[in-house]
């Protein structure tokens, strides 16, 4: 397949291979940022092609994986409403809350439904005038202008029975959160691909400099992800720290404007708490006042609701680089696909599902790990 086969190629990526080891003189660890590259990396053993002086550490670019319980919570909540038809991309509708999830929700009656897009929540709404119809918009930047163009729309069109719950976060304040940890070891990034395609990487290159770190835009093939490795090395061991784009058939260095420009209307910059890390300042976004009777957490008057994150999950951690999925305790056994305990464990670009996918048979006979099917 045009576009996909290329850059599977498995010559090509045992010559990259041999590359990254040619040009490698000591330590490296490089962190992936997007949760689609991790599921690459563990699905085509892209790690397992590289010297063992580099390190891959895995980010905290998963969406579903960093929202929030307490947000999670005010989904249930509003889904739980009678007459409330609420509407999210499937991934979110397994991931725990503190008691029940939202598929629970739907199983006890709940209007529950997956939508492929906001636009389609919008429609909803405009089909059920009767009814009050809520989008949960979760995503990094490379979903907020869609997000934003369903608000945008459905003011434009007068459409007032739908509302957003909103759960945006922005990637480079992440980073720079990683990066003043004490204990990060994290020395370059494979930055992601989709979200620089909206916002370019202009935002990359002062971080670049305050924290001499290497930074590579990069795809999510697997040859993409050695080429982003290459560059990466290559920039670490001249001791250069620069933003370069290795994903440069569909990433421009002012990204996409018009769609800035729309998200910029929509949505204002706030603090963020991201599950696992904490609050991080002006990490996420919010609706900007001119839109904020789209607000769901306004509407359904659940904005003061607060939830403490459980303690037996260390999705934090992982998402930090601090450690891998296999050595959470819980992996495997107390929680998996089926059971899990955490968002990383269902989400389609978490982690811990991604080892439990890919790895659990190699895994097993070290912790005991289930072998039980996804
Ligand atoms: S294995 Fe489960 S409990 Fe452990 S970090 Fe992953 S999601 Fe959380």
């Amino acid at each position: 397949m045009r576009f996909i086969d290329e850059y599977r190629d498995a010559a090509a990526a045992e010559r990259y291979a041999r590359a990254i080891r040619r040009i490698t003189t000591r330590s490296w660890t490089l962190m992936e940022v997007c949760g689609g590259q991790t599921h690459a990396i563990v699905k085509f053993g892209v790690d397992a092609l590289l010297p063992p002086e580099v390190t891959l550490v895995h980010g905290p670019g998963c969406p579903v994986c960093v929202t929030p319980l307490e947000l999670i919570e005010k989904a249930i909540e509003i889904a739980s409403t009678p007459g409330v038809i609420f509407c999210s991309f499937g991934d979110m509708l397994r991931v725990p809350g503190r008691t029940k999830d939202l598929l629970t929700i739907k199983s006890e009656g709940g209007d529950v439904r997956i939508v492929y897009s906001p636009l389609d929540a919008v429609a909803i709404a405009r089909d059920n005038p009767s009814r009050q119809v809520v989008f949960f918009a979760v995503g990094f930047e490379t979903t907020a202008p869609a997000n934003a163009m369903a608000v945008f729309q459905a003011a434009r069109t007068g459409v007032t029975n739908f509302s957003m719950l909103v759960s945006h976060v922005l990637v480079p304040p992440a980073l720079e959160a990683i990066l003043s940890s004490p204990s990060s070891r994290v020395q370059g990034f494979l930055a992601a691909g989709h979200v620089c395609t909206i916002m370019g990487y202009t935002e990359y290159e002062p971080i670049a400099a305050k924290y001499h770190v290497s930074i590579v835009v990069t795809g999510f093939e697997p040859l993409d992800i050695l080429q982003g490795v290459y560059m990466c090395v290559k920039q670490l061991e001249d001791g250069r720290a620069e933003v370069e784009n290795q994903y440069a058939r569909a990433v421009r260095r002012d990204g996409n404007v018009p769609a800035q420009q729309l998200v910029r209307e929509v949505f204002r910059i706030v603090p963020r708490k991201w599950r696992g890390v904490g609050e991080i300042p002006q990490s996420g976004f919010a609706l900007a006042a001119p839109y904020e009777q789209f607000d769901a957490e306004i509407r359904f008057g659940i904005a003061a609701l607060g939830v403490d994150e459980p303690t037996e999950c260390c999705s934090g951690q992982i998402m930090q680089g601090l450690m891998k999925p296999h050595e959470c305790p819980a992996f495997g056994t107390r929680c998996t696909p089926d059971h899990p305990l955490g968002a990383t464990m269902v989400s389609s670009e978490g982690a811990c599902a991604a080892y439990f996918r890919y790895r659990r048979l190699e895994l097993a006979p070290q912790n005991g790990v289930t072998s039980r099917a996804h």
